[in-house]
């Protein structure tokens, strides 16, 4: 792949088939967000609502992470956030290899045009495919990583937090160590 723009890459997307779950998708979820974003976020795979709209993060899970962004001073029309698969796997089953390694392309691509300051894995799947392979949200959660020239750390998912809200206390300490690093970019950017 080697697309000059997100909408270009979006059109790609789209009309994908390059595994099953093409055929079983409603709309492909492509990403949303600031094309410049210094922040981005990144899922495991679109749900129900998303896939009905053709928006990540929509739902209830969504609207949890907005929360959060709020709660932080990030607006969330500043950040972009994408899902390693753009198809939802059925029954909101978790990713299987293959589809990941059909689909991780397409984020890579993201990636390479945005060239965000930070990604922030949303989750123990995006971690383990991004970060490390044996990533364990609950222990690493927080801590920052360099990989292929990003600064990378991982939260909890949103959904994680719908079922478990105890986890909620370390997502918003997460979340403003994000904020703060952010801050500690711009300022090294001025001088
Ligand atoms: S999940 Fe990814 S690779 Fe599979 S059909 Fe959708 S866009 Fe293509």
């Amino acid at each position: 792949m080697n697309y000059t723009s997100l909408e270009e890459l979006q059109g790609a997307c789209a009309e994908c088939m390059a595994c099953p779950l093409g055929k079983t998708r409603t709309k492909s979820v492509f990403g949303t967000g600031d094309a410049k974003a210094e922040l981005m976020f990144v899922g495991e795979a679109p749900g129900e609502q998303e896939d009905l709209s053709g928006v990540p993060f929509v739902g209830r899970a969504g609207q949890l992470l907005d929360k959060f962004l709020y709660a932080v001073d990030i607006p969330r029309e500043k950040v972009y956030i994408a899902n390693i698969l753009k198809c939802r796997p059925p029954k909101n089953r978790d990713p299987l290899p293959e589809e990941e390694e059909a689909c991780i392309g397409y984020l890579r691509e993201q990636v390479r045009l945005i060239r965000p300051k930070i990604i922030v894995c949303l989750g123990r799947i995006s971690a383990m495919r991004l970060i490390k392979p044996d990533f364990k949200i609950t222990k690493e959660h927080g801590e920052w990583f360099e990989r292929g020239g990003y600064l990378m750390t991982a939260v909890y998912h949103p959904a994680a937090l719908l079922r478990d809200p105890r986890k909620k206390e370390d997502m918003l300490e997460d979340m403003k160590r994000i904020k703060q690093k952010l801050d500690e970019g711009k300022g090294e950017y001025k001088a």
